[in-house]
């Protein structure tokens, strides 16, 4: 097994963490907590066991909010920076809280590195418009 070491970090870089080894999935998941969350039409994620996750500074900013509307009736905590809101990771209790489920972008090169090869609530997909206009676009933010 690849004992390889990713560190990764929220937005504000209160918290880094270190990933220890491959993980066990990577997911895209369209469903409506990932669309709500992450502010985009899916979240990439990665599932690591507990004990490959490894949170390096800033434990005392790490808070948690319970997710209770699940599909599996048991509860998701989404463990995030409580300085900068950014969402580090989130453990599903239907694994028995084992699981770790990190969001890849935090990770360096993360969505290189952790390609997905799950994608879940597709059904979710063919409601997005985007894609489906041409948008302005620009390298930056215009004027900068
Ligand atoms: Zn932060
Ligand atoms: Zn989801």
């Amino acid at each position: 097994m690849d004992k390889a070491i990713v560190r990764g970090c929220c937005l504000c870089g209160g918290v880094i963490f270190d990933v220890v080894g491959e993980p066990e999935t990577c997911f895209q998941c369209f469903c409506q907590h990932c669309q709500k969350s992450a502010g985009a039409p899916s979240q990439l994620s990665a599932k690591f066991n507990k004990n490959q996750v490894h949170v390096k500074l800033g434990r005392e900013l790490l808070k948690t909010y319970i997710l209770k509307d699940t599909l599996s009736g048991q509860d998701k905590h989404k463990v995030f920076c409580s300085d900068c809101g950014c969402t580090l990771w989130t453990i599903p209790m239907r694994h028995g809280g084992d699981s770790f489920i990190v969001r890849t972008s935090l990770m360096e090169n993360g969505l290189q590195k952790y390609v997905p090869n799950v994608v879940l609530f597709d059904r979710y997909v063919q409601r997005l418009s985007v894609g489906q206009v041409n948008p302005k676009s620009f390298a930056t933010m215009p004027g900068f």
